[in-house]
């Protein structure tokens, strides 16, 4: 497991899944759009047991993906 399997599993279950830090289940995620008309945008991975988290920088954020702000404790 790495984040790039927690992004899919977002993708196909709207989920992070396990932790590939620390196998917790405690996972969260939260998309950012900068610029709607391309649906671009960035998105936080992170878990709340570990608190290690993952950032994606330029991405396609779709209509389905949560939307928000992450923690502010993060370890990236
Ligand atoms: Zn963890």
């Amino acid at each position: 497991m790495n984040w790039i399997d927690s992004l899919k599993n977002i993708a196909q279950h709207g989920k992070p899944g396990k932790c590939p830090k620390c196998g917790g289940d405690n996972t969260d995620y939260a998309c950012h759009v900068i610029s709607p008309e391309k649906r671009n945008g960035y998105m936080d991975v992170w878990c709340n047991d570990c608190k290690r988290a993952y950032h994606i920088s330029r991405m396609e954020v779709t209509d389905n993906m949560k939307k928000g702000i992450c923690p502010k404790n993060l370890i990236y």
